[in-house]
């Protein structure tokens, strides 16, 4: 690393800590030329690749923004779709890969969206397949009956020709890490 005082093109690492969850390592480093510090940040890649082609870092946010319209009136919490949101992102950096085509980002967030909300998940749903008619949706919602979902705690109201569907204990368990938007 370069350094910013005097531009010699070495610097020693002095301090080392994780910041965000540790995603993220912050280092503090001395030139041994000058002796001046500064900082860096260490980041795992995670880009977007939009539909035009450019890209762009991840940002929950964005995850966010998009499933809370799908939630719009519908009986879920803020801190639920914060979770579904780390729940992406988790899932998204478990490929292992620094670029992610924006489709994949939609995929990420249909199953624990399913999870939360049937509701929710048929808007989102036909809005990301881009759904064109009644068909579509009878051809999700016949989908959705045939696959329960692990977690379907509040089953439609269309369920009720079968007995509820049991809800099973082994959802998948969260790993409730803090969660920051800081975007230093
Ligand atoms: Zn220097």
């Amino acid at each position: 690393m370069i350094c910013p005082f005097c531009t010699h093109d070495d610097s020693r690492v002095v301090d080392s800590r994780p910041v965000e969850d540790g995603t993220q390592i912050r280092r503090r480093r001395e030139c041994p030329e000058c002796g001046e510090r500064f900082s860096t940040q260490e980041v795992a890649l995670l880009n977007i690749i939009k539909r035009s082609g450019a890209t762009e870092p991840f940002a929950r946010e964005k995850v966010l923004v998009g499933v809370r319209k799908a939630c719009q009136g519908r009986p879920v919490g803020d801190d639920d779709l914060v979770l579904l949101a780390q729940r992406v992102e988790e899932t998204l950096r478990r490929t292992g890969k620094a670029e992610i085509e924006a489709q994949e980002v939609g995929l990420a967030i249909l199953a624990p969206l399913r999870e939360l909300d049937e509701v929710a998940y048929l808007r989102y749903a036909s809005v990301y397949r881009n759904f064109k008619s009644l068909e579509d949706f009878e051809g999700e919602i016949a989908l959705l009956r045939a696959v329960p979902s692990s977690a379907n705690s509040q089953s439609a109201k269309s369920a009720s020709a079968t007995s509820q569907t049991k809800v099973q204990s082994d959802a998948p368990s969260l790993k409730i890490n803090q969660i920051t938007t800081s975007n230093r």
